[in-house]
């Protein structure tokens, strides 16, 4: 048995479940939230703000369109048909009002946190909205200085099957599906006396994972997410934005900064070999980089793949179950079985512990970047290639060089930097 080095005591999953205490060994410590150098961080977002993928990396969004399956384009649109009224409907919590006046004083942190605890919502905390995660192209949108930060468990049984179809529909019917429960929580903090802007969590208005951890609510593993006590990564998040009179929660060692490090299960198992094994210093963090060239092209054409969050250990049998197992034995729980480690991919078939599926060179090939980025490189080429003469036949390519430009530029977008319609685009 490992010497247990401390404990972290967390509320049940559920409104009416006991508290949970979580014993992380001692050999598993290392910082509270995640290791980073605050100046870089600082720099970073100044220098280098975020943006939005759907803005930044338009190119290969346009790219993937030919590899979606009939099924799932479908699921996509009957989704955007249904989540647009819940956009909107989050989008006009920025302009109400609160329905009542505060009490002077008091500190509603816990009221808000029973409140979505009661509305079903699995973890919750406050923070300061730290606007150094603030997506550039939305900064000016997003208003009040503190928020409550919301992790909303997605289906079990249906990510399980990850990669496909049984997993691409929970991902996407959570997004909807929690929508009722932070507007309620958004009209509660009202009632309260204070200004609430409920974010719809499709696609948010900051980098959830930083100001998660910096909640306490847990750690980023070595996949890329939010590692949470009772559903690891199987979650979707969002945050509402308030100027109400809170307390912040403090960032919390779970332990898995250093277990990440041990485990490698979704490393492991990753199809495009996107996850890294060691960490790297990257925007003044300690952290595993995803590399996002090589995770794109599987997901474009595997419905989303998600086998990192599938086959790690806290998504499937949650935090405590875990660290106990690790603490009693020194094993990674499931680690090496069939039951964790094992997935299908359609047309590749299935992959035990140890195998992985094999891609052509091609496969990796995409373009990188803004569409707009893509065609002006793909315009040098011809001129460097004396593709463009003079006369009617090069104004006719820089004409229709401009007309795609346009098509992107001018391409009005939803305050979330989506195309307004993105599927009209591909008809
Ligand atoms: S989504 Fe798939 S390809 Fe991308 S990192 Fe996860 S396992 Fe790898
Ligand atoms: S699979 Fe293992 S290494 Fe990967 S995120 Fe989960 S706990 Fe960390």
């Amino acid at each position: 048995m490992l010497k247990i080095g401390h404990s972290v005591t967390r509320p049940g999953k559920k409104a009416q479940d006991p508290p949970v205490v979580l014993n992380v060994p001692e050999e598993l410590e290392t910082a509270p939230g995640i290791v980073q150098r605050p100046a870089e961080v600082d720099f970073y977002s100044r220098e280098y703000p975020l943006e939005l993928a759907n803005v930044e990396t338009t190119a290969d969004r346009d790219w993937e369109w030919p590899f979606h399956s009939q099924e799932l384009n479908d699921f996509h649109r009957e989704h955007e048909r249904l989540n647009r009224p819940l956009v909107e409907a989050c989008r006009a919590t920025t302009d109400l009002e609160p329905t009542a006046t505060p009490v002077p004083g008091k500190d509603v942190s816990e009221l808000i946190k029973t409140k979505a605890r009661e509305l079903g919502i699995g973890e919750v905390g406050i923070t300061q909205l730290d606007r150094r995660y603030v997506f550039k192209f939305i900064r000016g949108y997003v208003k009040y200085q503190h928020a409550v930060c919301i992790a909303y468990e997605q289906d079990y049984e249906g990510t399980q099957g990850a990669p496909g179809m049984s997993a691409e529909r929970p991902h996407f019917d959570t997004y909807r599906e929690m929508v009722p429960p932070i507007l309620a929580l958004g009209d509660y903090i009202r009632s309260l006396g204070y200004n609430a802007q409920v974010h719809h969590p499709d696609d948010n208005v900051v980098a959830t994972v930083a100001m998660f951890m910096q909640a306490g609510m847990g750690q980023l593993g070595a996949n890329g997410q939010l590692l949470s006590p009772h559903f690891g990564s199987r979650a979707r998040h969002t945050v509402i934005t308030t100027d109400a009179l809170v307390t912040y929660d403090e960032p919390v060692d779970y332990g898995m900064h250093a277990f990440c490090d041990i485990c490698q299960v979704c490393v492991n198992r990753c199809p495009g070999r996107a996850l890294m094994r060691d960490k790297v210093w990257w925007r003044g963090v300690q952290k595993h980089k995803l590399i996002y060239r090589r995770c794109r092209p599987v997901i474009a054409r595997y419905e989303g793949c998600a086998v990192c969050m599938k086959v790690c250990p806290i998504q499937r049998y949650g935090m405590k179950n875990v660290l106990d197992h690790y603490a009693a034995t020194g094993v990674v729980l499931g680690k090496g079985t069939h039951g964790l480690e094992g997935y299908t991919m359609k047309d590749k078939g299935y992959f035990g512990p140890g195998e992985l599926p094999r891609f052509s060179s091609d496969f990796f090939d995409m373009p990188h970047g803004r569409s707009e980025d893509v065609a002006f490189e793909e315009l040098k080429d011809r001129i460097k290639e004396g593709d463009i003469p003079d006369g009617a036949e090069g104004d006719q390519a820089l004409r229709e060089f401009k007309e795609r430009v346009e098509q992107y530029v001018k391409m009005p977008l939803n305050f979330q930097g989506n195309p307004q319609d993105e599927y009209a685009k591909q008809e």
